[in-house]
């Protein structure tokens, strides 16, 4: 019988071969979404929760393999937790970011800028002062798929910051095609955010770009940071010596402080999203078209979110 050798992973530079080990396996956890995102893993409880934007829903893995739905949702896309450990979603079809409270209701975090509609909210990270980051695309507004089509409001399609005092929304950046994913460095004196634009447009960004962090929070510099070289950067997570580990089309992408690719773990479906989880935060969980994905890395993902 003939051997299937199916490669694992693509190694670009030595510094991955102490990231990734030989001896673990991509394990699909679950394989019934539509289109899976926004994975965000709860520490206290041990289980992970993700998004299948189009099927309306959150579903909820726990480590003997139990998968259920968590509630259903107004198509929620990306979800992070704050740091009282409340969930922070991402809700195209509100066109707003929520949280979560502990008795389930919902609070909203934003849903306009200057009195104008956001256009669907993507992804979202909360830094330690307690700001809400978040990145407006229009993905969630061009078509019924992944929630209602509508015409922008905004004429520019931002990065956003909501005040933890007085929960202003401030634009931090305007010039993207398609902000999507974002993550803060360890010690948040740089924001990544990648740019998806070659989704939609011929010769459009697919890459990740690096802000430095100023003492007053505004943004600066912008230059690219990597730019991928198969499919689009969507969601990322940045790890405790501050990798990146991104999405990309034909898996997950890690990408030194330096920008340089290290290497990649291949994933057969097209990656949408990562985070770290499980007991030593060192289990890489990956959203990847119908399919929750997860492999043991050498990596530590950084304490909440
Ligand atoms: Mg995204």
């Amino acid at each position: 019988m003939a051997e299937q050798i199916t490669q694992l992973y693509d190694i670009r530079d030595d510094r991955f071969r102490f990231l990734v080990f030989e001896t673990e396996t991509l394990v699909e956890h679950y394989a019934d979404c539509r289109w899976a995102e926004g994975p965000v893993w709860y520490h206290d409880l041990g289980c992970l929760i993700w998004s299948d934007i189009p099927n309306q829903q959150l579903l909820r893995w726990l480590p003997d393999g139990h998968v259920s739905v968590f509630r259903s949702t107004n198509f929620v896309n990306g979800n992070t937790r704050d740091r009282q450990g409340r969930l922070v979603s991402c809700e195209h079809g509100g066109r707003r970011v929520i949280r979560t409270e502990a008795d389930g209701s919902i609070t909203v975090i934003a849903d306009r800028f200057e009195g104008r509609r956001l256009n669907s909210p993507n992804d979202v990270v909360v830094k330690s002062d307690g700001s809400v980051w978040f990145t407006d695309p229009t993905y969630g507004i061009q078509s019924n798929y992944e929630g209602y089509r509508a015409e922008p409001e905004q004429p520019t399609r931002n990065v956003y910051r909501v005040d933890p005092q007085t929960g202003a929304v401030a634009k931090m950046a305007d010039d993207f095609v398609m902000p999507n994913g974002l993550a803060f460095s360890p010690g948040e004196g740089k924001l990544y955010v990648a740019d998806s634009g070659g989704t939609h447009y011929r010769d459009g960004p697919r890459h990740i770009r690096v802000f430095d962090v100023a003492d007053d929070g505004r943004l600066l510099g912008g230059a690219v940071h990597y730019e991928t070289d198969n499919g689009v950067p969507d969601g990322f997570r940045v790890d405790g010596d501050g990798n990146i580990w991104t999405s990309a089309g034909d898996g997950v992408h890690c990408v030194a402080p330096d920008g340089t690719l290290l290497g990649k773990v291949l994933i057969p479906q097209t990656v949408s999203n990562v985070t770290f989880g499980g007991p030593r935060r060192n289990q890489l969980f990956i959203t990847a078209t119908k399919s929750l994905y997860s492999i043991f890395v050498g990596a530590v993902g950084i304490q909440a979110p």
